[in-house]
């Protein structure tokens, strides 16, 4: 699959555009995590989850990490990148992680401080930002020191939001060429979803 030149890349939508590239996704939310799960048929996605921890969300934590680890069991297993949702979750996380060795992982709407995110990074692992990372302050630290190819951008649940608005504002943090960035998360794209 060729990328068209000019297409927007956002990694984490429930709204897909035809115009904008997004991964389609399968998994169970970890808020909505019971004891007893069937996991949905992965082999047509293109990023497994959303999935992951979600401490604040009253859903019992091991209930929730035995559903976690279904999704990277299977992650692994079939290759694939996963998107994560993690919420006041973010050590017991990336501790979970450590044990698989997975294709991709994003941490989708990344909220949190430079040290965090550089202990992710350091790990491989991508970062992406959206409206509610762009507006919290110790998070703008971290959106400038994630490198170019290490970053995405998303609306997540959010239809009104154009991605281009949150690229731009990302390229201005990061003093970019909004041109440029955009470029990049397409090769982000093509190096987590597309190559196998
Ligand atoms: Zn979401």
């Amino acid at each position: 699959m060729a990328l068209e030149r000019d297409i927007l890349v956002d990694i984490h939508t429930h709204h897909p555009r035809p115009e904008v590239l997004s991964p389609r996704m399968a998994g169970i939310h970890p808020w909505d995590a019971t004891e007893e799960f069937e996991l949905p048929d992965f082999a047509s996605c293109d990023i497994i989850g959303e999935t992951g921890l979600d401490f604040v969300y009253q859903v019992d934590k091991g209930i929730q990490e035995r559903l976690f680890r279904a999704h990277l069991e299977a992650a692994k297993r079939l290759h694939k990148p996963v998107v994560l949702h993690v919420v006041k979750a973010f050590e017991p996380t990336i501790k979970i992680l450590e044990e698989y060795h997975l294709k991709g992982v994003v941490f989708h709407g990344f909220v949190g401080s430079e040290q965090q995110a550089t202990e992710a990074l350091r790990r491989g692992y991508y970062l992406s930002f959206g409206e509610r990372s762009l507006r919290s302050q110790k998070t703008q630290s971290a959106i400038a020191l994630t490198p170019i190819e290490r970053l995405f951008a998303e609306t997540d649940d959010n239809p009104e939001l154009d991605i281009a608005t949150i690229i731009d504002a990302i390229a201005e943090l990061k003093h970019l060429a909004a041109e440029e960035l955009k470029k990049e998360l397409e090769k982000n794209y093509k190096r987590l979803i597309i190559e196998r």
